[in-house]
């Protein structure tokens, strides 16, 4: 064989063997893509809307399931994860740090990663996973040991594996990795153990660190592995070495809005929990706002150089986690805005140019812990609602106990809202609850909880905790509400055919009217969902799939709230639903 033909046939050889490649292209319009969900909520603005309309209200009816697939083993814990679809193939990932292949025609596992977690791991609330993404022809998903782990998409094989953090310090790792322009970016997790938030982007192909960016002022950001700026200005909102343990995890991971090349990152409660052990500068007085805790800050992708912030919670004392998802979207005067569902209970629209404040209002009943939001986007606080000063309490006793609305598990916690672009409306799982709350000594210790706080949740309503609400973002006037008994813990996903889907702790996946709220579908999953659905289209049909396993934070933390749920059973599946051939067919 000459080397002429020697090279076509390794051309051909290659070409047979080569797999479709997940572009920058595949990845920024995924939204409009419907035949592919390669990124977490559908879409990079987080908006997990999709356009199609061949399920709608008229034969919503008609849903029913395809396929079942089990994650298996005994590890049975909540199962957080949003599926990925390309290619054939569904991606999804499992309590414990695993990542399934699924084939998306048959339900037939394709291959398993199992991350093999080693001992000491410091999970805070639960052993889940968000999700995974897609770019070229690897999959990428983060582990509870603080790694970033990218996997051949065919094989599972592993191609390179990169440290985060140190998780014997409290580190670890649950959200989705987001990719912009081959940079695969996450977050940390980590902030109940007074560890230091920070972004982070890697090389897609490599593995390599490209930037670090803290969220706690004090802290040195890296550049091409040098030290690049300063996070804020040492001590301008933090007293004496507290910024070195300051908190500010971004554990939700984040967005990223294309018109303004901005990405979104939220940071996490300020550690410890006592709020009073927080001054600013030589006064430490408590007075301290402790940025960049609390809020949410628009970073350059090329740089990791902080671009803007905007602070839901100063000085922050309820555990309210400011990591909630920020999502672009247009409002009725078509002026670019995002909107926001805080933990503390407001709904935040603000500008996309700059993350200006623009207007907030609560979307949750009998918030305690302040009057309302200020023309400036400040808290006016109800400082007696402020959990009290525990300094000069003796060995063993607390400060002064309150009952704070939201709890800290807030009105809203991890699990992802919907906005539909055809209502206008917000989508937004939230929790009417509350919990009595008060300080405590504490000092900090490396790998071991740091929170300074107590507290017991308690539901403030006798017939539901879970209340998903249909806000317009325009006004924040709530247009319908779906109360639930349990919490409500998964994501939400809405269409243009008039559709929401999400899913109960009680196992039942829900189709709700997008105008009404109406209960359009229902099914029983066998287990609580705290997943979050999709949708795309396969041979000219439209599929949803959801993942059900009941677990995550309620359970662990519950309080009063435990006995609502404590009957529900574990579980672990991935429900794949489209229409009869025969309903579809009429279409
Ligand atoms: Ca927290």
């Amino acid at each position: 064989m000459n080397r002429f033909v020697a090279a076509a046939v390794a051309g051909l050889i290659a070409t047979s063997c080569a797999q479709a490649q997940v572009t920058e292209d595949d990845i920024a319009n995924d939204q409009t893509i419907t035949t592919q969900v390669v990124t977490n909520g559908m879409g990079r603005n987080l908006q997990r809307y999709s356009p199609l309309t061949k399920l709608n209200k008229d034969n919503i009816s008609k849903l029913v399931p395809v396929w079942a697939f089990s994650l298996g083993g005994e590890k049975q814990r909540g199962q957080e994860s949003q599926p990925l679809v390309y290619d054939g193939v569904m991606y999804i990932t499992g309590s414990y740090s695993r990542l399934y292949a699924i084939d998306i025609k048959t339900g037939d596992e394709l291959w398993q990663y199992d991350a093999r977690l080693p001992e000491g791991i410091l999970p805070c609330c639960d052993v889940i996973n968000r999700g995974a993404a897609l770019y070229g022809d690897k999959v990428y998903f983060g582990t509870l040991d603080a790694k970033l782990v990218a996997l051949d998409r065919k094989t599972g094989d592993v191609v390179w594996k990169s440290k985060i953090e140190n998780y014997k310090e409290g580190y670890s790792y649950s959200a989705a990795p987001l990719v912009v322009d081959g940079k695969v970016i996450v977050g940390n997790s980590g902030g109940e153990f007074g560890v230091v938030g920070a972004v982070y982007a890697f090389d897609a192909e490599t593995g390599d660190l490209i930037w670090k960016r803290p969220t706690i002022e004090g802290n040195m950001g890296i550049l091409n592995g040098e030290e690049s700026t300063m996070t804020g200005t040492l001590n301008a909102s933090w007293p004496g070495d507290l910024w070195k343990t300051g908190g500010g995890a971004t554990w939700l991971g984040g967005s990223y809005d294309a018109d303004t090349n901005t990405l979104v990152f939220g940071a996490g409660n300020p550690s410890p929990w006592n709020s009073w052990l927080r001054g600013a500068g030589e006064k430490n007085d408590g007075t301290g706002d402790n940025l960049y805790a609390a809020s949410r800050i628009g970073i350059d992708p090329d740089t990791g150089e902080i671009k803007w912030h905007f602070q839901t919670t100063p000085r922050e004392g309820w555990d309210f986690d400011g990591v909630n998802e920020v999502v672009p979207f247009v409002d009725k005067d078509g002026k670019k805005r995002f909107g926001t569902a805080d933990r503390n209970g407001f709904f935040y629209v603000l500008n996309r140019e700059d993350g200006s404040f623009v207007h907030a209002t609560p979307f949750v009943s009998n918030i305690t812990w302040a009057e309302g939001i200020d023309e400036n986007g400040r808290p006016i606080y109800n400082e007696d609602n402020r959990p009290g000063n525990p300094a000069g309490a003796a060995d063993g006793e607390k400060g002064d106990m309150v009952f704070s609305v939201p709890s800290f598990l807030g009105g809203k916690n991890w699990m992802p809202m919907a906005y539909n672009q055809k209502t206008g409306y917000f989508y937004v799982p939230s929790n009417e609850w509350g919990m009595d709350i008060w300080n405590e000594p504490i000092s900090y210790k490396k790998g071991a909880a740091y929170l300074g706080a107590g507290f017991t949740i308690k539901p403030i309503f006798e017939d539901h905790i879970g209340s998903l609400k249909a806000i317009d973002p325009n006004t924040g006037d709530i247009k319908w509400e779906y109360k639930n008994e349990a919490p409500l813990w998964g994501g939400v996903m809405t269409t243009a055919g008039g559709l929401v889907f999400t899913g109960t702790p009680e196992g039942k996946f829900l189709a709700l009217d997008a105008e009404t709220g109406e209960t359009l579908w229902s099914f029983q999953t066998g287990s609580g969902i705290v997943g979050q659905p999709i949708t795309w289209e396969q041979d000219g049909e439209q599929w949803v799939a959801i993942i059900s396993g009941w677990g995550g934070a309620v359970p662990l933390w519950g309080g009063e709230v435990a006995k609502k749920v404590n009957y529900l059973n574990q579980g672990g599946m991935v429900w794949a639903f489209h229409l009869p051939k025969e309903v579809a067919s009429i279409q």
